[in-house]
């Protein structure tokens, strides 16, 4: 081989020039600051067309110049969402203080497999688990866990140590034939069926609980179905409770479900189901479990205040999940992937143990501090440790209270808004979270009058199929007339989750998830309503 070659190469790819890669990166910072003046989503078109006729592979080695060029396009036809006219969905801007730790984290890039390869990030792990822990967790005894690539990995692992505990050793054996089944509600998040077709449980065996108007699972019929499964000889493994659903930020009775399964798993005398809460969007809200809202050093308003308090009563009832989910990468505006899966009681990680006959590359694993010995994945990132430590730290429980806060201040501001127009409806006025749901009529309609007889059964099929036509249409309209430089981008959910004698129910959607969204782009947003209306 020609080591010159050889040896140019290896310097330009494997030495660091901080020069050659900061000014690079002074460059990305430059394109991402120019694009931020931009109306959003005003970027690059997408090109399929040739995206798999044409993926060359440069034949010479080049220089880092070139691995920019390489993914320039798409960096620049890649919006950052750091408009505050995006209010689309639960997603926001990254937060810069994650931009550090998620920096720190690929110059090193440990591999949190197992902590010979990571060495302190495992550590940092522990850490950010235990800090998330002591957040959402009212009281908590011996709370552990992992980062995983995404929420919906996270529910998995709660829902597998829920099938260990109704069919022990399914990790060993297989389900064998055993009739498994796992429960949500009707608004929980798709990923319930991810999970529950990839553990063998089947997506026909994830039964829904349908929720009340507030988006939360209805207890008695969950109490209901419970019975009706244990009389059948159903194994029931996990019920997911969500905290915080995706459209509408409903939170389930954690109290009142935990009772019932402690009930029901006495009654019929089995393992009581996991009880896995999914927060990976609502469990923000524990930042707030501890504000002071009698002192009040924040100087909320009064009507913000009792909004707070209804959440303090909600977070509370986070110590009875067994685990739980937290995306750190919605509400908390870190980057991609920050997702933890945390039980409240260390030894329920046995179900998912491996020994270390059973991992042969880590025969020095310490079961005590190993993940690698019950993670689904071998290989993992440390960019949620990294990213939520710094983000953690660097924004103070108090910038994250305020953070928190402001997001339910602008749902409550666009709520009130909405619902004092005629032709429109709030549709999640009680729930607690960053979204709003509602819809647009045409003028002359009573929306809330409409509702109300859809509550009621009274809407005949042919004059909802018209209502309903007519929002969709509208918020089309909207979409189709907006002005991208003031207008705020909206989002349409086909099914908000609360289904009324099963018919389901349409919504113009906005989530507050931009800090920098304010009153004046509401204020607009309304005008919008009413010119579009
Ligand atoms: C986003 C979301 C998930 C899935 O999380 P990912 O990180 O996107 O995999 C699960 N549950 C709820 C309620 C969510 O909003």
């Amino acid at each position: 081989m020609d080591r010159n070659r050889y040896d140019a190469c290896v310097r330009t790819f494997f030495e660091c020039d901080s020069r050659a890669i900061t000014g690079i990166f002074e460059e990305l910072l430059a394109a991402a600051s120019a694009q931020s003046m931009m109306p959003p989503g005003a970027v690059m078109a997408q090109n399929y067309e040739t995206a798999q006729e044409n993926p060359e592979i440069h034949v010479l080695p080049g220089n880092l110049r070139d691995a920019r060029d390489a993914i320039f396009p798409y960096f620049w036809g890649t919006d950052g969402w750091d408009s505050p006219l995006h209010l689309e969905n639960v997603k926001g801007p990254a937060n810069y203080a994650s931009l550090v730790g998620a920096l720190a984290c690929l110059l090193k890039n440990p591999n949190l497999c197992t902590d010979t390869y990571s060495m302190r990030s495992n550590e940092l792990e522990v850490k950010a688990i235990t800090a998330l822990a002591n957040l959402v967790f009212y009281h908590t005894d011996s709370p552990w866990g992992v980062f995983t690539i995404g929420g919906t990995i996270s529910n998995l692992y709660g829902a597998k140590i829920g099938i260990e505990k109704v069919v022990p050793g399914a990790m060993q054996f297989g389900l064998g034939g055993a009739d498994v089944v796992g429960l949500v509600s009707d608004a929980g998040h798709y990923s319930n069926q991810t999970l529950a077709g990839w553990l063998g449980l089947g997506t026909a065996n994830l039964h829904s609980i349908p929720t009340d108007a507030t988006l939360a699972m209805r207890l008695d019929l969950l109490a209901e179905k419970l019975d009706q499964l244990y009389t059948d000889n159903k194994k029931v493994a996990f019920v997911v409770a969500t905290f915080g659903t995706t459209d509408g930020s409903g939170i389930d009775d954690l109290a009142g479900i935990r009772a019932i399964l402690t009930e029901k798993s006495q009654k019929y005398s089995v393992p009581a189901p996991q009880l896995h809460v999914d927060g990976a969007v609502g469990w923000a809200l524990c930042f707030l479990s501890d504000y002071d809202t009698e002192r009040n050093p924040l100087q909320m308003t009064a009507e913000l205040l009792s909004v707070i308090r209804r959440v303090q009563q909600r977070t509370r009832q986070m110590q009875h999940a067994d685990s739980v989910t937290i995306d750190f990468h919605k509400m908390g505006r870190a980057h991609y992937p920050s997702s933890a899966f945390i039980v409240n009681r260390k030894e329920d990680l046995k179900y998912l143990s491996r020994s270390v006959a059973d991992t042969p590359y880590f025969a020095e694993a310490v079961a005590r501090r190993d993940p690698a010995l019950f993670t689904l994945e071998c290989s993992r990132p440390a960019i949620g440790p990294y990213s939520v430590m710094a983000s953690l730290n660097g924004i103070g429980l108090t910038g994250w209270q305020m953070l928190t806060a402001r997001a339910l201040e602008l749902a409550h501001y666009l709520k009130q808004r909405i619902e004092a127009l005629d032709y429109c409806k709030v549709l999640n006025m009680d729930t607690t979270g960053p979204s709003v749901l509602w819809w647009v009529l045409p003028r002359g309609r009573n929306a809330k009058d409409i509702f109300e007889r859809l509550v009621a059964g009274s809407l005949q099929t042919d004059e909802r199929q018209r209502f309903f036509a007519e929002i969709r249409r509208l918020y089309g309209k909207r979409a189709a007339t907006l002005t991208p430089t003031k207008d705020a981008r909206l989002s349409f959910t086909t099914n908000i989750g609360y289904r009324p004698h099963g018919c389901e129910i349409p919504a113009w959607k906005a989530v507050f998830f931009n800090p920098r969204t304010d009153e004046a782009i509401i204020d607009r947003l309304i005008e919008s309503i009413e010119e579009t209306a």
